[in-house]
């Protein structure tokens, strides 16, 4: 684009037609624009492309952004060129005639933003360096940059390379940007990147007009379409679940049903999905039946709900994935359904991954923080909120199924007591550590070579809590980790009791969990979805 003015309200208004900025989003861009490092953490819908796309025509050169959704790149580019933004893109899908032609235009400095895989950057002599090299270059943009952490929900190899730009360009500022950040990814992103002295603009994750509930699963199609016709009839969603035959299946259950359904993933033709993504995008109350594949980079500002009739992986994946929902403000739900079939399942893919144990015990990780969410007794934004590393968050938000309808608890202190001494125990009197699996077992008096080794058939809790099956026991640690009673560390999620738990097990505090959890009788009330 050949601007005149480069001012970044005159941009934003001429290029994109908006009369304001939002958020942070003018400070981030003046600083990038004075040639600052930067970190962006903004929640999904936050607006954070235009923090690069105003910087990469403001400044002199090109804006070079690096986006591991290759599939998104070309819509991205054909938005920028409708709006006059001079764009392009070089990634594995291009015929090298297409390349030569993107690659002439940005050495004769002809572009404003070019997009790259982040593979195309993998080896510092590679061909995509050396023409980068040669031509002059405004910005980097490293667009998710969550997928730099190793441990984080997304870890892709390839952006460990993206380090490199700062020595190899110290002096063209970087912006790296991402929506699903909790402060242990916000260091790595900060570390892995080089970023140590970049300025760090992190926004509230709050999406207040979202309502968060999550119902215990019975019959999940039925309950799935009273919540559609009782609270969202003729109204745009998003329905997501894990298989793709659960979404079909589900799809043609809404439409026998009168509700106007489309499935979408990944195994449908490209023409079935691009017609379920137009029929989304511009008929009135559509509700897409997606698995995750679907909504990334889709931008439609009133899907008035998201449900999710299987459990998530993570939080972050279920922030973003709910984050869809009410992006024009106006008030939006964000409804799951769980039971116990979802933990077992997602435990079993978790086993049947072909990473090592340590990405199997990271993968397990955050299934646990996804299922505290699930149980929390407190406030589920709260929640959420304090994931993402705010602090100071109200403790009732009033926009939640636990604030407007506080669930039934049970007592379960005595329980807590007995895994919290077990844990303490271990480690006092045989000075070792474990996961949770290990705990439970003594708790349950199950035998094995390792109990014999170290004697924890002597602890005095061995086998005190034999009433309760390993499913409720695990339950049990969920809960005591997600309210901080327990610290699950490291890469194998050791258990190492917290200064949190001396009042309880003094007796001076209660535990309470969701009946559901750990009820005396075993897991009648769980559902069998
Ligand atoms: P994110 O990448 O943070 O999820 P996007 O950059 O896709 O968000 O922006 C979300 C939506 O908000 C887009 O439709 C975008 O055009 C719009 N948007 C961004 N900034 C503004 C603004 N200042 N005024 C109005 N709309 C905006
Ligand atoms: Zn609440």
């Amino acid at each position: 684009m050949i601007v005149t003015d480069r001012n970044p309200r005159s941009i934003l208004a001429e290029v994109f037609g908006y009369s304001e900025f939002r958020g942070e989003q003018e400070a981030i861009i003046e600083h990038v624009i004075a040639g600052g490092d930067a970190v962006v953490l903004m929640p999904t819908g936050g607006g954070k492309s235009l923090c690069y796309q105003i910087p990469a025509i403001a400044r002199e050169g090109t804006g070079i952004v690096l986006s591991p959704l290759v599939a998104l790149m070309h819509d991205q580019v054909m938005a920028l060129r409708l709006a006059g933004v001079r764009a392009g893109a070089l990634n594995s899908s291009l015929a090298p005639k297409e390349r030569r032609e993107v690659e002439a235009a940005y050495l004769s400095g002809e572009l404003d933003v070019l997009y790259l895989a982040p593979e195309q950057l993998a080896s510092a002599g590679s061909r995509t360096v050396e023409l980068l090299k040669r031509g002059r270059i405004a910005l980097f943009a490293i667009d998710e940059a969550h997928c730099v952490s190793q441990w984080g929900h997304d870890f892709r190899p390839d952006y460990l390379k993206l380090g490199a730009l700062a020595e190899v360009w110290p002096d063209v500022p970087r912006i790296a940007l991402t929506a699903t950040a909790t402060p242990a990814t916000h260091r790595e992103i900060t570390e892995r990147l080089h970023l140590e002295s970049a300025r760090h603009f992190v926004s509230s994750f709050d999406r207040s007009n979202i309502s968060y509930s999550i119902v215990p699963k019975q019959n999940v199609r039925a309950q799935l379409l009273s919540f559609i016709r009782d609270e969202h009839q003729g109204e745009a969603g998003i329905v997501y679940a894990l298989s793709r035959k659960r979404v079909e299946q589900t799809a043609s259950a809404l439409r026998d049903a009168g509700i106007n359904a489309v499935a979408y993933h990944a195994g449908m033709a490209a023409e079935a999905r691009l017609e379920a993504q137009t029929r989304f995008l511009r008929e009135d109350g559509v509700v897409v039946v997606a698995t995750i594949a679907f909504g990334m980079g889709i931008d439609k500002p009133d899907v008035r709900f998201v449900a999710h009739i299987d459990l998530p992986k993570s939080v972050e994946g279920y922030y973003q994935e709910t984050g869809r929902a009410g992006r024009d403000g106006l008030p939006s739900a964000a409804w799951m359904a769980y039971g116990l079939a979802d933990v077992v399942q997602q435990r079993q893919f978790i086993e049947a991954s072909d990473g090592d144990q340590a990405a199997k015990a990271n993968q397990s990780r955050h299934l646990d923080h996804m299922l505290a969410l699930c149980e929390s007794v407190t406030c589920r934004r709260k929640y959420l909120l304090e994931y993402f590393g705010e602090r100071e968050i109200a403790d009732q938000c009033g926009n939640c199924d636990v604030c407007l309808e506080p669930p039934k608890l049970w007592d379960a202190t005595v329980p807590a007591q007995m895994l919290l001494s077990t844990v303490i125990r271990t480690q006092k009197e045989r000075g070792r550590t474990y996961a949770a699996g290990q705990h439970i077992d003594v708790l349950r008096g199950v035998q094995s070579d390792r109990v014999a080794q170290v004697r924890l058939d002597e602890l005095s809790t061995w086998n005190i809590g034999s009433e309760w099956s390993a499913t409720q026991w695990r339950g049990v640690v969920r809960h005591l980790v997600a309210t901080g009673l327990l610290e699950a560390r490291g890469e194998w999620g050791v258990l190492w009791p917290s200064e949190a738990a001396k009042p309880v097990l003094r007796g001076e505090a209660q535990v309470h969990m969701r009946e559901e959890v750990i009820a005396r009788k075993a897991s009648r009330s769980s559902g069998g979805g």
